[in-house]
């Protein structure tokens, strides 16, 4: 199998997986419970907290734990607009979000707050001067995510923060850090609040985090029982949580260089697919090499994504959370229909082997030509 869909979802490593077979064997009390068996779950708790909030430079007050991006994403924007909107109903988000975030913002229109899309050059980079103009003294947060996960569109989130701030201090700034952590470096205090999920950093899936900064306030979507958070009742996941924190600890080694390793296969597929008549790469200067996304404009994606399925290689449309569809970030960037209906994800990870992207490389030839030929009307 050759597996090119790691943005989707990544397999779960096996100290991973080790970590949270042990924190569900030998932990089975609630970190809640005051007796000896809570106690000592609450302690493992205590201590994956801790060093998740090391790793992130960030206080445990600050770490919220959810089920994963789309809960933290919900949290924060919902929870947010609930808490502020005596101070305002305006928020402002970019046009390169992933779908989730679309959707709460389609709720939260549904319940009188304004959402204003701010532009993106033909980099995909927002556009400074148009954020600037879209902040108001009513526009309680702006959320734009760090990279983009159709084709890989890194934010300056410090530059953004900056402008953010220099118009209203008071308008809070969240990113959807899923697609970043653990392929770039990323900076929590560059944000006041952040999203992420473990299961693109080859953790379990139904986990992940909201990062809050103390000073914002917010209204939570989940009441319940359980002391363990205010904002998030319920029982804590401890082997979920464990599970988490490993995950991180692995994602944030060496970084760097595993981003110049994943540079070098991305440069390796863009040699061989730019020869090709028919493929157009949807990729900019701040496009990150884990994510790659080309455009057929002779065959179609889904026809070209089970021909290679058949032979154990896995890539995507778009967006997982959106296969099928249109591409609305490379239809934000290009405003080109065609070009945006026909998009192909080809997602890297720094597992991916240099020999793994020429059998890859050789598949997609034997298979585009086949069915390029098809469509010519069935020359070989
Ligand atoms: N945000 C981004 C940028 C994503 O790529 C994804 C996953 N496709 C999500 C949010 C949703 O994450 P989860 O599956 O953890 O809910």
């Amino acid at each position: 199998m050759i597996y090119l869909d790691y943005s989707a979802t990544t397999p779960v490593s096996y100290d991973v997986l080790d970590s949270y077979i042990k924190a569900t064997k030998d932990y089975m009390g609630n970190a809640n419970s005051i007796h000896s068996l809570g106690v000592k779950s609450k302690i493992l708790l205590n201590s994956a907290t801790k060093q998740l909030c090391e790793l992130f430079n960030i206080s445990e007050e600050e770490l919220i734990y959810t089920s994963g991006a789309t809960e933290s994403n919900n949290m924060a924007l919902k929870g947010v607009a609930l808490s502020y909107k005596d101070k305002g109903k305006h928020i402002v988000v970019s046009k390169l979000e992933h779908p989730s975030i679309y959707k709460i913002c389609d709720f939260l229109e549904s319940e009188g707050y304004e959402i204003s899309y701010v532009n993106n050059d033909i980099n995909g980079l927002v556009d400074f001067e148009d954020l600037k103009n879209k902040i108001r003294q009513d526009t309680i947060l702006v959320s734009i995510c760090a990279v983009n996960s159709e084709v890989g569109v890194r934010q300056p989130l410090k530059t953004i923060r900056q402008i953010i701030k220099k118009e209203n201090p008071n308008t809070l700034f969240h990113s959807d850090m899923t697609q970043a952590i653990g392929k770039v470096q990323v900076n929590m205090h560059d944000v006041d609040m952040a999203s992420m999920s473990a299961h693109k950093i080859f953790g379990p899936k139904g986990i992940g985090f909201l990062f809050k900064k103390s000073t914002v306030k917010m209204i939570p979507l989940i009441h319940g029982s359980g002391k363990f958070n205010e904002l998030r009742a319920g029982t804590p996941p401890l082997p979920l949580i464990v599970a988490l924190s490993k995950a991180c600890r692995i994602a944030l080694t060496d970084v760097e260089s595993r981003e110049m390793k994943v540079k070098e296969l991305n440069e390796m597929i863009c040699k061989d697919l730019e020869k090709y008549d028919g493929i157009i790469l949807n990729k900019t200067k701040y496009s990150i090499p884990h994510i790659l996304n080309i455009s057929f404009t002779k065959i179609k994606p889904e026809t070209f994504i089970h021909a290679m399925e058949d032979d154990e290689v896995y890539l995507s449309t778009n967006t997982a959370c959106a296969s099928g569809e249109l591409s609305t970030s490379v239809m934000a960037i290009y405003n080109d229909k065609r070009r945006a209906i026909s998009t192909i994800r080809i997602s890297l990870s720094y597992v991916t082997t240099t020999e793994e992207v020429k059998k890859f490389l050789n598949l997609f030839k034997e298979k585009y030509n086949a069915l390029n030929n098809l469509m010519n009307g069935g020359e070989a």
